[in-house]
C-alpha cells in the first residue's frame, strides 16, 4: 500500500485558508495565492517546539503535585491541600465519586497526555515506521481530551462553591493551582505544535511514492 502525501506529490497547503498549491522550488518562501500567508509543507520546527513545551510542562508537573492547590481556613484552623491530599480527603470523607473524578482529571489524564506526546515526538524524530495509524489515533485522542482538560478546574470551583455554601470556611487557590493550570495549557500548546503529518512522512511509499510531478499540476 502506498501513501501519497501532498508533500511527496509536490503540493503545499495553506494553513490559514486551506488552498492547495503546487510547490515552486525556486520561490522561497512561497506565499498563498489567495490569502497571502506564508506556505509551509510542515509546521516549521514542529518537533523542537513540541519538545520545549513538553519539557516545560513536565517540569511544572512536579510543583503542580507537590505544592498546595487549595488553602482552607475556618474557625478550626487552616489547612493546605495538594491534589493528592485532596483526593485522599474526598475518599475518606465518603465523596468517592469526587475523589475518582479529581484523580482521573488532575493526575492520570495530564500524565497520560504527556507520555503520549513524548512517544509521538520521539517516534517522529527517529523517523519511525511503527504503527502510523495507531499513532495517529493516539494523537487524535490527545486532541480530543484537550477540550476536557479544564474539567478539574470546574471540579475545584464547584467544591469551593459547595464548601462556602455549607460552612464558614474560606477556600482560596494555592500556588500549585497556577502550576497545574500551566501544565494543562503547555500540554495543549505542545499538542498543537506537533504536526501529525510527520507520522506519515517516513511510512511506506518512500521518496518514490509520488505519482504526479509538480509540473503536471496546474493552478486552480
Ligand atoms: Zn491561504
Amino acid at each position: 500500500m502506498k501513501y501519497v502525501t501532498a508533500k511527496r506529490a509536490g503540493l503545499l497547503s495553506c494553513h490559514a485558508c486551506g488552498r492547495v498549491e503546487p510547490r515552486i522550488r525556486s520561490v522561497t518562501p512561497q506565499h498563498c495565492g489567495r490569502c497571502g500567508s506564508r506556505l509551509h509543507s510542515r509546521n516549521p520546527d514542529s518537533l523542537m517546539r513540541t519538545w520545549a513545551l513538553l519539557i516545560a510542562a513536565a517540569l511544572l508537573y512536579i510543583p503542580a503535585n507537590l505544592l498546595p492547590v487549595m488553602h482552607t481556613s475556618s474557625l478550626l484552623g487552616s489547612e493546605d491541600d495538594t491534589i493528592m491530599s485532596g483526593v485522599v480527603y474526598f475518599w475518606t470523607s465518603g465523596d468517592w465519586p469526587l475523589a475518582v473524578i479529581v484523580f482521573i482529571a488532575s493526575i492520570m489524564v495530564p500524565m497520560l497526555k504527556l507520555s503520549v506526546l513524548v512517544l509521538l515526538t520521539v517516534t517522529a524524530q527517529r523517523h519511525s515506521r511503527w504503527r502510523p495509524d495507531q499513532r495517529t489515533t493516539l494523537y487524535r485522542m490527545v486532541e480530543r481530551i484537550g477540550r476536557w482538560s479544564m474539567l478539574d478546574v470546574f471540579v475545584v470551583t464547584l467544591t469551593v462553591a459547595l464548601v462556602r455554601f455549607k460552612s464558614l470556611a474560606v477556600i482560596t487557590a494555592g500556588p500549585g493551582a497556577i502550576a497545574f493550570g500551566s501544565v494543562v495549557i503547555l500540554t495543549m500548546m505542545a499538542s498543537m505544535q506537533f504536526d501529525p503529518r510527520l507520522i506519515w512522512d517516513d511510512v511506506e511509499g518512500g521518496v518514490n511514492g509520488s505519482t504526479q510531478k509538480p509540473q503536471d499540476l496546474k493552478h486552480d
